[in-house]
């Protein structure tokens, strides 16, 4: 069951026995005086969902696994993600002649749903794009999140969850 944190001016849901802080017991250290100042707070805020990485790799592992503990998680903590889908466009004729190998890149890894499209049912679909395009690989699942506000609820989670943020604190070294 989930309820509702009050942090910082935002209000956020949290689940307070989230079974994967269960067994931890977690501090965060942050060297600035405020949360998500780093990569972070300036990403492109895409969910990818891993149709391109290369397969094998903890990269790849990673990208998929992410992809669905965060669809789980944001659904659990209504923070938005929103399925636009994602367009690899090609615009000349030796990008075309590679969407295939994306499409048998991304089965490879796991995305069976990706699907070549033809300049006109690139440009049915997308009627403003520029008429230079010549085709596309589409992706379905590729996601937008709210690039503040995911690193700020998981945040919230954890503290909802018993762990400690500590800020303007400086790690300058460790022990094994
Ligand atoms: C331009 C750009 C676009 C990107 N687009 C995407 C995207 O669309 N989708 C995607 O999934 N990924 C994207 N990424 C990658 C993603 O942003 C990073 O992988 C992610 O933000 C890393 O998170 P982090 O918490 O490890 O690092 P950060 O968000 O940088 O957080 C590290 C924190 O550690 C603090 N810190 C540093 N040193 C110390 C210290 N000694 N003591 C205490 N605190 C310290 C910093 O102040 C900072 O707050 C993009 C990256 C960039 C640069």
């Amino acid at each position: 069951m989930c309820s509702a944190a009050r942090f910082n001016t935002w209000r956020l849901q949290v689940c307070p026995h989230d079974s994967f802080f269960n067994s931890c017991r977690c501090i965060l250290l942050e060297k600035q005086s405020q949360l998500i100042t780093g990569a972070s707070q300036g990403n492109s805020a895409l969910l990818h969902v891993g149709f391109d990485a290369k397969p094998g790799t903890v990269e790849q592992q990673c990208v998929r696994e992410g992809f669905s503990l965060m669809m789980h998680l944001h659904k659990q903590l209504h923070v938005p993600v929103k399925r636009v889908g994602a367009l690899i466009i090609a615009w000349e004729q030796e990008q075309l002649s590679k969407l295939a190998d994306i499409v048998r890149l991304a089965a490879e890894n796991g995305v069976h749903n990706c699907v070549q499209l033809t300049r006109e049912q690139l440009l049915q679909r997308e009627p403003n794009l520029s008429p230079l395009a010549q085709g596309a690989v589409y992706v379905p699942d590729e996601a937008v999140v709210d690039g503040w506000l995911t690193p700020m609820s998981y945040a919230a989670q954890a503290v909802a969850n018993g762990a400690v943020i500590r800020r303007d604190f400086e790690v300058t070294g460790g022990m094994p």
